[in-house]
C-alpha cells in the first residue's frame, strides 16, 4: 500500500487529497482486484484515476466572474490582490502575531493594521478590526448601549441578506432600538423630541433604560426614491454632542475616503469629519480586501469596545490581519477597484478581442453594451458602462459546470459574459471555457450552441 502511494502518479493526487481518504480508495480498488474485477496491472492506473477525481481543491472552488457585479455577494464578495495573497501564505506558518521581536516581549496584536487604517483615515484616533460588518456594529452597540436605548431612524431598518436584520442582530447584544421618524422621512426633530423624552417611559435621562446612542445606518442596498428625508450626518452629530451621546454611524460598503464615481456612497473620513463618533464598515466590499470589520473613530470610545468581552469572541484571525494590512497599503491594487474603474473603452476592446477568438473557433456570438455594477451592498443604483459577449442562454449551465467554473449574466433570453471582472490575464482561460462549455452544450441537452437571439439592446458595428 505505501508503494502505491508513493507511485509518482499516485502520490501527488494522494497528498492533495490527504492520506486517510487516499487510503480507503487504494483498499477498495486492491478488494476489487483480489476479487478479480480488476487485473493487478491495471491497480496503479485506477488508483491514480479516482485520486485525481478526488483531489480537486479543497473548499470553494474558484469562479471566473462574467457577471459584470464587482461586488458579487455569492461569489465572496472581493476577490483579494496579489499582494495580499501573498500576505496570506507569509503569514500562514509562525508569525509575529503578538510578538515584538525587538525586545522578545508580548507585541500589540494587529498593531501594524491599526497604524495601515489611522494612516489611510487621518480623522480617526483610533481602529479596532473585527470579524466583519455585523460584527463591528453588534460590537458599537452592545458596548456603548447594552440594557439602554439606541435611537435610529425608521427608514435605516435595514435586512442585509440571507434574511438577517440589522435590528435583531443590534438587540441580540441587548441594545433596544428606539425607532424615530418614519420610513420614508425623518427629521433633526424627531431624534431632538426623543431626547428630550428620555427613555419613553417615564424615567428620567439617568435611569438604566435611557438613551445611551445615536445609530445612523447608510441603506446600502436599497434606495427609497420619492418623498423622502434624511437627517445629514453632521446635524446628528451636532445632536447627539449636545446630548453628550455618541453617534455611531454604519457605512456599509468600507470605502475610506470620497469617490466622484460614487457619489452619494458615505466614506469613513467624511463621516468622521462630520462628528461621528464612530464608523463601522465591511472591508470585503468597496475596499477590497478580506471578509472583516473596520471600527473607527474616537479613542475612548474605541477604547471601550475593545474592552468589552465580545471584542475576543469577534477577533480576526493573523490571515485576516495580513491581507487586510496589505490592501490598505494600496487600495487602487484591489482588484474591485481595477473592476470598478475599468473604462468602457478597454472593456470593448477586450471583449472585441474574445468575441474574435470565439468566431475564429466557429463560435457566433456578438458583442453588446452592458454595464457592470457595484454589487453587494454598495451604490446599487450606479451603472458602469462596459461591453459583454452575447450567447445563447444554454450556454450559461455548461460555463458553470465547466473547469474553471465561469459565473456569466442571464438577462433576456441571453447568456452574457462580461470582462469586467474577470482578470486581463484570464481573458484567454475565459475564452477556451465558452468554447469548451459551447462543445459541451450538446450533452447537457442544449440545442443550437451556436444561434444567438437577436438583441434587444445596441449590437456592435
Ligand atoms: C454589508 C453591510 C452590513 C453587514 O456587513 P458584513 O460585513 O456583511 O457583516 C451591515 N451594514 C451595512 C450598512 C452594510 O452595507
Amino acid at each position: 500500500m505505501d508503494a502505491l502511494l508513493t507511485d509518482p502518479s499516485v502520490s501527488h493526487h494522494a497528498s492533495r487529497l490527504g492520506r486517510p481518504r487516499a487510503l480507503e480508495v487504494v483498499r477498495e480498488v486492491q478488494r476489487q482486484a483480489r476479487q478479480g474485477a480488476l487485473p493487478a496491472a491495471e491497480v496503479v492506473t485506477v488508483v491514480a484515476t479516482r485520486l485525481a477525481g478526488l483531489a480537486g481543491s479543497p473548499g470553494p472552488r474558484p469562479v471566473l466572474n462574467a457577471t459584470g457585479v464587482v461586488v458579487h455577494t455569492n461569489l465572496g464578495r472581493a476577490p483579494l490582490s496579489e499582494a495580499a495573497r501573498a500576505a496570506l501564505a507569509d503569514a500562514s506558518g509562525y508569525a509575529d502575531v503578538e510578538l515584538d521581536l525587538a525586545t522578545g516581549r508580548r507585541g500589540r496584536r494587529g498593531g501594524s493594521v491599526v497604524d495601515a487604517l489611522l494612516r489611510a483615515v487621518p480623522e480617526a484616533e483610533d481602529a479596532l478590526v473585527v470579524n466583519n460588518g455585523a460584527a463591528g456594529l453588534l460590537l458599537a452597540t452592545t458596548a456603548l448601549a447594552a440594557g439602554r436605548q439606541v435611537l435610529v431612524s425608521r427608514g435605516e431598518l435595514v435586512e442585509i441578506g440571507d434574511g438577517f436584520r440589522l435590528p435583531d442582530l443590534i438587540e441580540s447584544g441587548g441594545a433596544r432600538l428606539r425607532e424615530v421618524g418614519t420610513t420614508n422621512r425623518t427629521h433633526l426633530a424627531d431624534y431632538e423630541h426623543a431626547l428630550a423624552q428620555g427613555s419613553g417611559d417615564g424615567t428620567t435621562g439617568t435611569a438604566r433604560s435611557s438613551i445611551a446612542a445615536l445609530l445612523k445606518v447608510h441603506p446600502s442596498n436599497f434606495r427609497v426614491a420619492g418623498f423622502t428625508a434624511s437627517v445629514p450626518v453632521a446635524d446628528l452629530a451636532m445632536v447627539a454632542h449636545r446630548a453628550g451621546l455618541p453617534l455611531v454611524v454604519d457605512t456599509g460598503s468600507g470605502l475610506l475616503e470620497s469617490d466622484p464615481m460614487l457619489t452619494g456612497e458615505p466614506d469613513a473620513r467624511t463621516t468622521l469629519r462630520d462628528g461621528a463618533g464612530l464608523v463601522t464598515a465591511s472591508a470585503d466590499k468597496l475596499l477590497g480586501g478580506p471578509q472583516a470589520g473596520l471600527i473607527l473613530g474616537d479613542v475612548d470610545l474605541v477604547a471601550r469596545l475593545r474592552r468589552h468581552p465580545m471584542a475576543r469572541a469577534l477577533r480576526v484571525d493573523k490571515l485576516t490581519l495580513a491581507a487586510l494590512e496589505a490592501t490598505l497599503r494600496d487600495p487602487a491594487a484591489a482588484p474591485v477597484t481595477v473592476a470598478r474603474r475599468a473604462s468602457a473603452h478597454e472593456l470593448r476592446a477586450r471583449a472585441d478581442a474574445l468575441h474574435r477568438a470565439l468566431v475564429d473557433h466557429g463560435l457566433p456570438c456578438e458583442v453588446v453594451e452592458h454595464d457592470g455594477r457595484v454589487g453587494g451592498g454598495g451604490a446599487p443604483e450606479v451603472p458602469l458602462p462596459g461591453w459583454a459577449i452575447a450567447l445563447p442562454e444554454g450556454l450559461a449551465a455548461p460555463l458553470r459546470l465547466g473547469d474553471p467554473a465561469v459565473l456569466a449574466r442571464v438577462h433576456d433570453g441571453r447568456c452574457l459574459v462580461d470582462p469586467r471582472c474577470v482578470p486581463p490575464a484570464q481573458d484567454d482561460v475565459l475564452a477556451g471555457a465558452v468554447l469548451a462549455a459551447a462543445g459541451r452544450a450538446g450533452d447537457v441537452g442544449v440545442k443550437d450552441a451556436g444561434h444567438v437571439p437577436p438583441t434587444g439592446g445596441h449590437p456592435a458595428p
